[in-house]
């Protein structure tokens, strides 16, 4: 059976005194849960990167994994602004989001940039997030299905199948972020089950264990029904992540599904 993971996107939000309470919340409200429904999951959080180093300190002797919002493919050199994976090492990370939709859009990364940035975190040992998805135009249009697998194909044409065995998917339809809008749990099992079996096509054993998890105005009232479609692993979430008892109980969701 596939572990679940629930991942915290703090996209460019909080500050320090802030940070602090919302994870000793989150913390304390852990506590309340079985060890049965702890085991269910993995849970991730993915503060800004100038505060990794303090969210790291305080989820010392947890079970919640650190993440980074972005990483630079190179190893290091003249990239102004940039964190390397190696940095991201350093202070304690295992994974990093790739490829989220307001990086490819306000940003301007293109498949090419995102598929090297997967490869250079997998050099590092970190497990990429690997965000796909369609915008409103394109479902409307019909072409959701050669849109997301035109995402995930660049990443497999340029890393190779073997390379998802340990890394996620995050499916983000780009009309479901922040909107408030969420993708229906048949509409977000249907694509799911469209990136499952476009890897198992290439390996059977990486496309049934892969996570692939969803994201797009994820919260209490929508994760459950979210959560009880076959090939939804869990949640990258957002606004909700803001708030702790949110968070926790999509979290709690998860492990009493
Ligand atoms: C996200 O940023 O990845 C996300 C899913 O945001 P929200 O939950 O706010 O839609």
């Amino acid at each position: 059976m596939r572990k679940g993971l629930i991942a915290a996107n703090w996209k460019m939000n909080g500050q320090e005194e802030s940070n602090e309470a919302l994870l000793s919340e989150i913390l304390e409200a852990l506590h309340g849960l079985s060890a049965h429904e702890n085991a269910q999951t993995e849970i991730l959080i993915c503060p800004p990167a100038l505060y990794l180093q303090q969210v790291g300190k305080k989820l010392e002797g947890s079970q919640l994994k650190l993440g980074a919002q972005n990483v630079h493919p190179a190893e290091s050199g003249a990239f102004t602004g940039e964190i390397s994976a190696q940095m991201l090492r350093d202070v304690k990370c295992s994974h990093v989001i790739i490829g989220h939709s307001e990086r490819r859009e306000v940003f301007g990364e293109d498949d090419q940039f995102i598929a090297e940035k997967f490869s250079a975190a997998q050099a590092s040992d970190l497990i990429p997030v690997l965000c796909v998805g369609e915008t409103q135009a394109l479902r409307e249009a019909g072409e959701t299905s050669e849109a997301v697998l035109g995402q995930l194909k660049a990443v497999l044409n340029h890393a190779g199948v073997d390379a998802f065995k340990n890394s996620v998917i995050a499916y983000e339809p780009v009309w479901a972020i922040g909107t408030g809008l969420t993708a229906s749990p048949e509409q977000a099992q249907e694509v799911h089950a469209l990136i499952r079996a476009t890897i198992s096509e290439l390996d059977t054993g990486v496309g049934e264990q892969i996570k692939i998890i969803y994201g797009g105005s994820v919260k209490s009232t929508n994760a459950a029904e979210l959560f009880a479609q076959q090939d939804i692993d869990g949640a990258l979430v957002g606004g909700a992540s803001l708030v702790a008892e949110e968070f926790v109980s999509i979290w709690s969701a998860y492990c009493s599904n």
